[in-house]
């Protein structure tokens, strides 16, 4: 892409609201832009981050045997009402009404929808085991939207629902997508932990979340330092005055206090500070119960389906990565996000030798399919490189006065080092960096 003809509205400012790295760095880097509390709007920079995300998200769940649909976003009422949803999902469910005064939903999740979809579609324990998902907009009236991405109102949801016809079974299914999961954070070059979370009434290892570090995370999470063991506070702490104190606590502040007890690894325990980017939970029969959606099993005996549903936060993972990788100067994208991996830096677009190497390189780059950004932009040279490192593209290749050298450099964004590298080898050199 010619930065030239691309839309990317880079700003000084932040918006005055927004607290967050991420918040701060995609909304300055032109990647969103606010359309009113909670709402946003992906420009190309950000469309693009958040389609790398769908694509490994998809890749994986293909991989272990999922299969997307895409369920309508507008839900009727009756659905929620038959499942007892409607009375307790309150005000964050929006409601809307259509022309002849029917009552519909944003869908906020959709297990209801999901589980009329399977019945009587599903109906014998050979059809077993099943797991659909799809990746689409959620809406949840958040009572405090805030952190840009983080906490949206309409936001980007990967959610899955799986079925089957023993409890054994939906276990071997969640096991498979914890192991899912982690291979998924894990291509997108996160730094992440899987937690016991708060399950309710489930108990035990009913429900998993994946924490992405980070110092600004919303939630507190205990981990051991030897072991992969970790723990959401909510399942430590009894009372929610103590959860609450905890959450409202820094990172700093909470690493004064230490843990007394020891992992039963024998290892150290601590606090950290995680964003909650992922969660998988075992349901069991609490859906297909209410809603009446049963198979017949081997003996031909109607049961209600045991279930397990997994979420991905899919646009919180574009602000998770920025929060984690991020300096003063701006975003720092993993390979696996970048919008664009190079960005070759014509520093004065009035030299032609300069244009000339430009042009040559970004031709020779496309077709090799690295996803490359031509700066050929008439602005001085510091103005481009600051805009180049607010972007955060992993590698810029500025060819600049040392040209008539014959010399370019490469720009590093995580390390800031610039190399010097002969012009002749300029192609080779960034192919082996990659
Ligand atoms: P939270 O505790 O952060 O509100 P949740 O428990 O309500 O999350 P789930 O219902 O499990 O979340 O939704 C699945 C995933 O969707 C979450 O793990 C999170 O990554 C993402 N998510 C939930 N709410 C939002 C939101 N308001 N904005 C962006 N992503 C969200
Ligand atoms: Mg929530």
């Amino acid at each position: 892409m010619r930065r030239s003809r691309t839309f990317i509205p880079t700003t000084k400012e932040a918006p005055s609201d927004a607290t967050l790295p991420s918040h701060q760095f995609l909304v300055r880097g032109g990647f969103i832009n606010q359309q009113g509390a909670g709402l946003y709007n992906y420009l190309p920079l950000g469309k693009i981050v958040l389609e790398k995300i769908r694509t490994i998200v998809k890749q994986e769940l293909d991989k272990a045997g999922c299969n997307e649909v895409q369920l309508s976003f507008i839900t009727p009422i009756s659905l929620w009402d038959r499942s007892g949803r409607a009375d307790t999902m309150g005000k964050e469910m929006l409601r809307i009404q259509d022309r002849h005064n029917n009552d519909f939903v944003l869908s906020p999740t959709n297990e209801e929808a999901m589980v009329e979809l399977v019945k009587n579609r599903v109906t014998s324990y050979k059809d077993l085991p099943l797991n659909l998902y799809q990746i689409n907009t959620k809406f949840r009236d958040e009572a405090r939207p805030r952190y840009g991405l983080l906490r949206g109102r309409e936001f980007l949801m990967k959610d899955g629902y799986s079925f089957h016809a023993s409890k054994e079974d939906m276990i071997r299914e969640f096991n498979l997508m914890e192991e899912t999961y982690k291979k998924i954070f894990t291509r997108l070059g996160l730094d992440f932990r899987v937690v016991q979370a708060d399950s309710g009434a489930i108990g035990g290892d009913g429900s998993k979340e994946f924490h992405v570090l980070a110092d600004s995370g919303e939630d507190t999470i205990v981990v051991c330092n030897s072991c992969d063991y970790g723990a959401n506070i909510e399942t430590i702490f009894a009372s929610e005055e103590e959860i609450d104190a905890l959450n409202e606590k820094s990172y700093e502040e909470l690493q004064s206090k230490k843990i007394d007890e020891k992992c039963s690894c024998g290892g150290e325990l601590s606090f950290k500070k995680g964003i909650e980017v992922g969660h998988i939970f075992q349901l069991g029969n609490r859906y297909s119960h209410s809603l009446e959606a049963n198979f017949n099993d081997e003996n031909g005996k109607p049961k209600p389906f045991e279930m397990a549903t997994f979420g991905i936060g899919v646009s919180r993972l574009v602000a998770s990565v920025i929060e984690q990788n991020h300096d003063e100067s701006g975003c720092i994208w993993t390979k696996a996000t970048a919008p664009y991996m190079v960005n070759v830096m014509i520093s004065n677009i009035k030299d032609e030798a300069q244009v000339a190497l430009g042009e040559e390189l970004y031709a020779k780059l496309q077709d090799a399919n690295v996803e490359v950004m031509l700066d050929d932009r008439k602005d001085r040279f510091g103005f481009k490189m600051k805009d180049a490192e607010l972007i955060g593209f992993p590698y810029t290749i500025i060819i600049g006065k040392e040209l008539a050298n014959e010399n370019v450099q490469i720009f590093d964004r995580a390390t800031k080092e610039k190399t010097e590298v002969n012009a002749a080898n300029i192609y080779e050199k960034i192919m082996e960096l990659m």
